[in-house]
């Protein structure tokens, strides 16, 4: 028996490790299990990939004492070309649209795993299970309890975050359904340089493929995730370096300069898949476990860690009530609290790439005209970055967040 604690968090990966260093140095007692260690090879949530972290995931994390850290390292996104291949018309956002100084941050994986990671080993009111693999859950009128292998044997908690990512096993368990889509296509992900370096800009190239995603990163790299049907991906990934940067060269076109030095590339197949509602009494899903949405204008993860922000929010705000933290009332109100943001991100991200699927001319030449008149309509450039930069009017939440450490 591993004992009792208040919030037991099913999964250390980036969501789960995000939520430990948000209730790090609070009242709660928490237990982390993890199943990979942090410096395993099979620990892929943070691995060497490339994240694109928005405004909002900046303040979030700078609440959460994280932002100084993953900034050390952390690549400015100041400005974004949205452009559609063969045709003329790229859109350009740029931060002075929004207001601040950047539009976003690339960061890699492991950096934002190892400050988070910082956090949560130096706080005394964490715990962390790993390796330990939560294999079984059932939920009581006032505990649920978690067995499993490794250095979990049981646990007993007021409320289980479920936090293990997209193939989550633990979901019939606790009695909630995920509905899953199964893209035609897989992201092919790796690092290429530049010469003439990235100028701090990220380039969305629309494909007949897929969407074609370049991320400033270091001093003159580009993180690229390049959607492609199954079997392209698989083929371009087996590519030598020459040829790899044969076909990426030829499909963006040269205005990011010459490609060179590509870094090993990986595969990972899409899906789209949610879990309505993300919560029921004792339980709540963050992250991956309860949406996992296509990478296009990258919000997954900054997805999740609104799900971590307003989990925190209504777990503060009941404890501080004197109120049962897990209990059916709590947990209504985080599934309420994440209903719109959810279905907006995932009915945004599937919509546009299904509105750039259509190769008929008369649908590209309308989205090349599109794009083009974006550049003359400053209010729906503004309106388009408060929507993928997770930017909400208020911010309420925010302020609870930071202020109101459980
Ligand atoms: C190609 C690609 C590009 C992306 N780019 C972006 C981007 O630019 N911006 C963005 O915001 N998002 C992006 N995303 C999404 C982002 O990667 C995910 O949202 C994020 O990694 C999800 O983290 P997670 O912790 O929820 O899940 P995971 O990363 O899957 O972590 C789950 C964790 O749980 C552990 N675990 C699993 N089962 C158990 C168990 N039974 N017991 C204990 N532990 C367990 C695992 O070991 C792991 O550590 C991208 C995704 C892809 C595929």
């Amino acid at each position: 028996m591993n004992g009792g604690c208040d919030v037991a968090i099913i999964g250390g990966g980036m969501t789960g490790a995000a939520l430990a260093a948000a209730l790090a140095g609070g009242p709660l007692r928490v237990m982390v299990v993890e199943a990979e260690a942090f410096d395993s090879p099979r620990q892929v949530s943070f691995d060497r990939r490339t994240v694109a972290l928005t405004y909002s995931s900046r303040r979030i994390f700078s609440a959460m004492g994280a932002w100084r850290r993953i900034a050390q390292t952390a690549c400015p996104i100041h400005r974004i070309e949205v452009s559609q291949r063969g045709w003329p018309g790229a859109a350009h956002l740029h931060c002075r649209d929004a207001g601040t100084d950047a539009l976003g941050y690339v960061a890699a994986h492991r950096d934002v795993g190892e400050a988070l990671r910082q956090i949560i080993t130096t706080a005394g009111n964490i715990t962390v299970l790993c390796p330990a693999r939560a294999q079984s859950l059932s939920a009581a009128a006032d505990a649920v309890t978690v067995g499993g292998d490794g250095a979990l044997q049981t646990l007993s908690a007021s409320l289980v975050v479920i936090a293990d990512g997209g193939r989550s096993s633990l979901l019939d368990a606790a009695g909630l359904r995920r509905t899953v889509k199964h893209y035609r296509e897989s992201a092919l992900v790796t690092m290429v340089a530049a010469d003439r370096g990235h100028r701090n800009c990220a380039h969305e190239r629309f494909t007949a493929d897929g969407p074609l995603a370049l991320l400033p990163a270091g001093e003159a790299q580009f993180a690229v995730a390049w959607t492609l049907p199954h079997a392209r991906a698989e083929q371009h990934a087996a590519l030598d370096d020459a040829g790899f940067i044969t076909v990426l060269q030829e499909t963006f076109g040269h205005r990011a300069g010459r490609f060179h030095s590509p870094k090993p590339r990986h595969v990972y197949p899409l899906t789209l898949a949610t879990c309505t509602p993300p919560a029921r009494a004792r339980v709540a899903l963050a992250g991956n476990a309860a949406h996992t949405v296509h990478p296009v204008a990258g919000q997954g993860f900054n997805l999740a860690l609104r799900d971590v922000a307003d989990l925190c929010s209504v777990i503060a705000r009941a404890h501080a009530a004197g109120e049962d933290i897990g209990g059916a009332r709590a947990m209504a109100g985080y599934a309420a609290a994440r209903r719109r943001d959810t279905f907006a991100v995932t009915t945004f991200t599937d919509g546009l790439v299904t509105a750039f699927a259509n190769p008929a001319p008369p649908a590209a030449a309308a989205r090349a005209l599109v794009l083009g008149a974006l550049n003359f309509l400053p209010p729906v450039r503004r309106a388009l970055l408060r929507k993928t930069m997770g930017l909400r009017p208020g911010q309420l939440w925010l302020r609870e967040f930071a202020a109101g450490r459980v």
